[in-house]
């Protein structure tokens, strides 16, 4: 792979400037879910134990350019020393970190103040991030959440220094390149959720590089409509008849099989505990809308999973929110997990809803790689180059 990691570098005695991602939830001034800050600790670590001094740069919400003290990255010093168990030194201005002395700089990590409350941060501007770079002798970026953003600290740092990628980066990065880079064959891909319309590029990248692509969720009722099917009051975008039935055609030259759901779990309402009943995908009542995938078309799911190496997966099957539409969700994430606990498959998904839906099927766990990038994870998967990758790659 393209990319150098902490283990490429020398980093005695050096000042490593690292991007990080600690955009955490706050409620009342205190850190509610630390799951970020906890996944950066082993970069932290690693690069105390190689002898350098890690200056962490990192963004809070977005202040656009200016100060805003609600957006203080003041808040997380807590829960960060206590996910490090090291002192860590919150450094409020550039001036302060340009200004200070080794012996100031005593504490094990510095810690700099909100780096988009700088112009220059989402600018990308040269002379900002040539000031940045001035504070370090190696940057290290852990970011791969921020990396489909060209920014100083994600993107033009990367161009100053020498550069590479942290532990949190390096997992993101191999465990994308076995999914869709140099994957095991055949590959599986599910994407499902509400709307086309949102996922449109992704569907046309994946297309043309898996074998198998299952649609389910909302989207599905989309491919069902553009082929003549009734879906009755189901979400549906009729207006993206034409381009689902130009996905088809291009999965058809490609070799690539689109498995549509066979039978579906309608009910009137989408309330806990509505009634429901499951039908034939090509009758749905026309009073009724399609919230899940029925045991049909979950077999053939698992079929498919069962003679697939790789899978890749972005969107729940069903309204999984709700009992029972979360049925089809959970069996497909349950077998997938298993079939990667008995090493016969390779598992990488993501996306926000997705890795509700895995965690509340129990199977996260046994997923090879759970990606909680948002954003950056959905744009590699539309096949985009993502400039804070790019930029490290050598
Ligand atoms: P992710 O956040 O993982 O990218 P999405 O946001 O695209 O996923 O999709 C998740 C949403 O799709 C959920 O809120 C779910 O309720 C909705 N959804 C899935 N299937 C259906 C359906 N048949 N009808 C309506 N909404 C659905
Ligand atoms: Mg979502």
């Amino acid at each position: 792979m393209g990319w150098k990691t902490l283990d490429d570098m020398d980093l005695a005695g050096k000042r490593v400037l690292t991007r990080v991602d600690i955009n955490v939830p706050v409620k009342d001034g205190k850190v509610t879910d630390a799951t970020r800050i906890e996944r950066i600790v082993p970069t932290i670590r690693d690069i105390l134990g190689r002898g350098g001094k890690p200056i962490l740069i990192a963004h809070f919400g977005r202040p656009k350019g200016k100060v805003v003290l609600e957006m203080s990255l003041r808040v997380t010093l807590p829960a960060l020393e206590k996910a490090l168990g090291a002192s860590v030194a919150f450094i409020e201005t550039l001036e302060a970190a340009e200004a200070m002395t080794d012996e100031q700089a005593g504490a094990d990590v510095l810690l700099l103040e909100n780096i988009r409350f700088h112009p220059g941060e989402e600018a990308n501007d040269p002379a900002f991030a040539a000031r940045l770079a001035k504070l370090g002798d190696v940057y290290c970026n852990d970011a791969f959440s921020a990396a489909h953003r060209a920014h100083a600290s994600t993107e033009g740092l990367a161009h100053l220094l020498p550069a590479c990628a942290g532990r949190l980066m390096q997992a993101e990065l191999e465990a994308l390149e076995a999914a869709l880079g140099n994957p095991a064959r055949p590959v599986m891909a599910v994407v499902g959720g509400a709307k086309v319309s949102t996922k449109l590029d992704l569907l046309g990248n994946l297309v043309g590089k898996v074998d198998m692509l299952v649609i389910g969720g909302g989207m599905a009722n989309t491919f069902l409509a553009a082929q003549g099917i009734d879906v009755g009051k189901s979400l549906c975008e009729h207006d993206m008849a034409g381009t689902a039935r130009e996905i088809m055609a291009k999965a058809t030259t490609a070799g690539c099989e689109i498995i549509l759901p066979e039978d579906v779990v309608v009910a009137r309402e989408f309330a806990a505990g509505a009634p429901s009943e499951t039908v034939p995908a090509t009758e749905c009542p026309v009073d009724a809308m399609i919230l899940d995938a029925g045991p049909l078309s979950v077999a053939r799911i698992a079929t498919a999973l069962e003679a697939a190496k790789t899978l890749i997966w972005n969107g729940p099957l069903g309204a999984f929110e709700i009992a029972p539409f979360d049925a089809a969700t959970n069996a497909a994430a349950q077998k997938a997990a298993a079939l990667t606990r008995a090493g016969s498959l390779v598992s990488v998904a993501g996306g926000g809803d997705t890795v509700a839906a895995l965690n509340q099927a129990g199977a996260a766990e046994d997923f090879t790689y759970i990606s909680t990038a948002g954003g950056a994870f959905l744009e590699w998967m539309e096949g985009k180059t993502l400039p804070g990758v790019a930029a490290l790659e050598s």
